[in-house]
C-alpha cells in the first residue's frame, strides 16, 4: 500500500523531492481521540486531523445521520433554486447560533472557497453601494486564509506565494500581533496601539478608506503558529473598520465550532464581524463543508443591488445534503456537552503544557481553549528557534509519533495542538506526558 501511495498519490509536501523523509503513514481506523495506523500502532490525535475532527472519531449519531441522508437524498444542488431539508435546517440553526445579525449562510466545500466567496461578496457589496473603487483587501502577516489563488494571496506564509506571483496586487498585509517575538515587546496596549496605527497607515498608503473593501483577521492565527492576540486587539481593529466603513471579516475556519471555548471565537471578543468564514468543525471532518455567514446589511445590499453579477458565483457541492445532515448531527453534539467538555479539557491542556515551561527547549506556551502551541528554542534568552522543527520532515513529529502522539510541527519552530473536544482528562494528561517524553528525547 505504501508503495502504491508513493507511486501514485500526490501529497502536498510529502510527495515533493527533498521531503521524502517525512514518509507517508496510512491511517486505518479511529475512535474518539485515538487513531490506529496500518501497522496497528495506536496514537492520540493531538491535532484532530487537521484541526477539524472536533467531535472525535466514530460518533454514532453522526454516522447514522450521514447514512440516513445518503439513502434518502444523496445530492441536491444548493445552486440556482433547488435545495434540501437538511441544508435549510442547518442554515437556520447556524443563523440562530451565530453572533449578532450574521443571519445568512452560504455553504461551500471547505475553508478556501469560503474565503474566496467573501472576496466576491465584498466586491458585490461595494458595487451594489455604488463604490466599485473599494477593491483593495488587507490581511495580517502570519495569517492563513486558504490555498486557492485568492486565499493564498491573503495568506501571509511565504511558501504559499513562492513561484506564483502572489500576493495579487490588491492584497496587502499589516504586521501580526505575535507577542513572543514582537519588536515592540509583549505589552498588550503597545501591541494594540501599533497595530491600529499600522492599519490606518496601510489604508492611507493604498488610497484611503475609499479604496479599501475589507480587512481579514483570524481570531487566533492558526497556521502561523497559534498566535493569540492580546485581549482587545480584535475589538480595536473592528473599531477602525467600522469608523472607516471597511468590511471586517473574521476567518473562523479553525477557531469556529468550539475550538477556543465558545461556539465562535468572536463571541469572546465581543464583536460582530460583517462576514465570517467557517469550515472544519462545522462537519467535524466527517465530510467536507464550509460556510460563509453574512450579516443582514451585507446580505440585503448584495441581494438588492448586485443583480446579474452575483449570480456568477457558486459550487456544484454547495449545501450538500449529506454534509448538512452531518452538520446538524455535529451541532447536536456541541449543544449536548461537547463545547462544555472542550472548555474544561482546553484549560487542562494549557495548564499541562504550561507545566513544561521550565523545559530547556520551551520558549513560549500559548493558546486558548483546545488550541495551543509550544514554541521551541535552543536558547531561551536569545529565543533561537530549534532547527529540527524548521523542516516539514521534522524529527519532533517522528518522535512524537513513535511515542503515540500526533502533533503538528510548524515551519517556524512551533509545535501545535488541537485535540478533539471529546478528550478525557486522562487523554489530555497523556498528550502532555508524551510531549514531555518527546522533548526529553530531542535534548539527547
Ligand atoms: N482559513 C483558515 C484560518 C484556515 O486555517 C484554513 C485551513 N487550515 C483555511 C482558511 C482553508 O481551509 P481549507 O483547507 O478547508 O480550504
Amino acid at each position: 500500500l505504501i508503495e502504491q501511495d508513493r507511486a501514485h498519490l500526490v501529497h502536498p509536501v510529502a510527495s515533493w523531492r527533498g521531503h521524502e523523509a517525512t514518509g507517508v503513514r496510512l491511517l486505518k481506523s479511529a475512535k474518539g481521540a485515538t487513531v490506529t495506523d496500518a501497522t496497528g500502532h495506536q496514537l492520540l490525535d493531538g491535532f484532530a486531523g487537521l484541526w477539524c475532527v472536533n467531535a472525535g472519531y466514530g460518533q454514532e449519531s453522526v454516522i447514522e445521520a450521514a447514512t440516513k441522508q445518503l439513502r434518502e437524498l444523496p445530492y441536491a444542488t444548493g445552486y440556482f433554486s433547488l435545495g434540501s431539508e437538511p441544508a435549510a435546517r442547518l442554515a437556520a440553526r447556524l443563523a440562530d447560533h451565530a453572533p449578532g445579525d450574521l443571519n445568512h449562510v452560504y455553504f461551500t466545500l471547505g475553508g478556501s472557497d469560503a474565503v474566496d466567496s467573501t472576496v466576491r461578496f465584498a466586491r458585490y457589496y461595494w458595487n451594489a453601494r455604488g463604490l466599485p473603487q473599494k477593491d483593495q483587501f488587507i490581511s495580517v502577516q502570519q495569517g492563513y486564509h486558504g490555498s486557492s489563488t485568492v486565499g493564498a494571496g491573503l495568506t501571509a506564509l511565504p511558501a504559499f506565494h513562492a513561484g506564483f506571483s502572489l500576493p495579487l496586487d490588491w492584497q496587502h498585509k499589516i504586521s501580526s500581533h505575535y507577542a513572543y517575538r514582537n519588536p515592540v515587546g509583549n505589552d498588550p496596549q503597545a501591541i494594540i496601539a501599533t497595530s491600529v496605527a499600522e492599519l490606518r497607515a496601510k489604508i492611507d498608503q493604498i488610497g484611503g478608506p475609499e479604496r479599501v473593501a475589507a480587512f481579514y483577521v483570524e481570531p487566533i492565527q492558526g497556521s502561523g503558529g497559534v498566535l493569540v492576540p492580546p485581549k482587545g486587539w480584535i475589538a480595536a481593529m473592528r473599531a477602525v473598520c467600522t469608523e472607516l466603513d471597511i468590511l471586517f471579516i473574521a476567518d473562523e475556519v479553525i477557531t469556529g465550532f468550539g475550538r477556543t471555548g465558545p461556539l465562535f471565537a468572536c463571541e469572546e471578543e465581543g464583536i460582530v464581524p460583517d462576514m465570517m468564514t467557517t469550515a472544519k468543525g462545522l462537519t467535524s471532518g466527517y465530510v467536507p463543508m464550509g460556510a460563509v455567514f453574512l450579516s443582514d446589511h451585507v446580505y440585503d445590499t448584495i441581494a438588492d443591488g448586485a443583480g446579474a453579477a452575483a449570480v456568477g458565483h457558486g459550487y456544484t457541492y454547495s449545501a450538500h445534503p449529506v454534509s448538512a445532515a452531518v452538520g446538524l448531527a455535529v451541532l447536536d453534539l456541541y449543544e449536548d456537552g461537547l463545547l462544555e467538555n472542550g472548555r474544561r479539557m482546553g484549560a487542562r491542556l494549557l495548564a499541562g503544557l504550561q507545566g513544561l515551561s521550565d523545559h530547556p527547549l520551551v520558549g513560549d506556551v500559548r493558546g486558548r481553549g483546545m488550541l495551543a502551541a509550544i514554541e521551541l528554542v535552543t536558547d531561551k534568552q536569545l529565543k533561537t528557534p530549534l532547527p529540527a522543527v524548521a523542516q516539514p520532515s521534522t524529527r519532533i513529529f517522528d518522535r512524537a509519533w513513535q511515542n503515540g502522539l500526533v502533533l503538528r510541527a510548524f515551519a517556524q519552530g512551533v509545535i501545535g495542538y488541537a485535540p478533539p473536544l471529546c478528550c478525557t482528562e486522562a487523554e489530555i494528561d497523556q498528550i502532555v506526558e508524551r510531549t514531555r517524553q518527546t522533548l526529553d528525547q530531542t535534548l539527547d
